[in-house]
């Protein structure tokens, strides 16, 4: 694989510079620019692989550039790391939803954000080379399961869930690791015409636990945001 393309979009040149420093550490080929017009200009003449993006600019605001690049057809794909102030909560879920992969919180770890990207640009990596076979295997292949089938199995043994459970894990299990809101959920499990609230989403996700016995720690609870595909297999809250 090439040199990875990062752009990063942050106007505390402090912090834009400690993040290009971590990518270059990691052999990406990393840039930095200071406001949101010039990303979107920059992006728009050549596309990097990935965006890390503060939400938190001096002009065009983050959100707002997340939102039009996944309005246009050449940019929609472009991955999109945010990166937020601390208790931004609403605006982390609003990123996710536009079409953000995921997000670091301000003052954050440059390892963690590392880790993040890295994860965002193997996923990318891998939805270009999945084949036919759509069955997921995880947490050590204990889970698998069968989108065509409509089959989920623990440790071997077939697990009867409803059409809604299977949807929620299924949905949640594609991008382990990576936080779905939970009207992200609904919209990947109903489709958006169908009115289902968050707390439903609660309530079939406390039965498709249960029914996931030794393995309900891996539908994680993030709280304020919404749930994720964890295979840490940490305690339920
Ligand atoms: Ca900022």
């Amino acid at each position: 694989m090439a040199k990875p393309s990062v752009l990063i979009v942050e106007d505390e040149p402090d912090i834009a510079e400690l993040i290009r420093f971590h990518c270059d550490r990691e052999g990406m080929d990393a840039r930095t620019v200071g406001t949101g017009k010039v990303a979107l200009d920059q992006v728009k003449r050549e596309t990097p692989d990935l965006l890390i993006l503060d939400l938190m600019l001096p002009d065009v605001g983050g959100l707002e550039i997340c939102r039009r690049l996944k309005q246009w057809p050449e940019t929609r794909e472009l991955p999109i790391v945010m990166v937020t102030a601390k208790g931004e909560e609403t605006d982390i879920v609003t990123g996710l939803e536009i079409g953000a992969d995921d997000y670091v919180v301000k003052p954050f770890s440059p390892r963690i954000l590392m880790a993040r990207v890295r994860a965002v640009l193997r996923r990318k990596l891998d939805e270009q080379n999945t084949g036919d076979d759509n069955r997921l295997e995880r947490l050590d292949r204990r889970l698998v399961i069968d989108p065509d089938r409509h089959v989920v199995s623990v440790d071997g043994n077939v697990v009867e869930l409803t059409v809604t459970e299977f949807g929620i894990l299924n949905h949640l299990a594609q991008r382990p690791g990576f936080v779905r809101t939970r009207d992200q959920i609904i919209a990947a499990v109903h489709g958006r015409n169908v009115i289902l609230s968050s707390r439903t989403i609660d309530v079939h996700v406390t039965a498709l636990r249960k029914k996931l016995g030794e393995l309900a720690g891996c539908v994680e609870t993030v709280r304020g945001v919404g749930y994720r595909f964890g295979e840490s297999l940490v305690a339920v809250e």
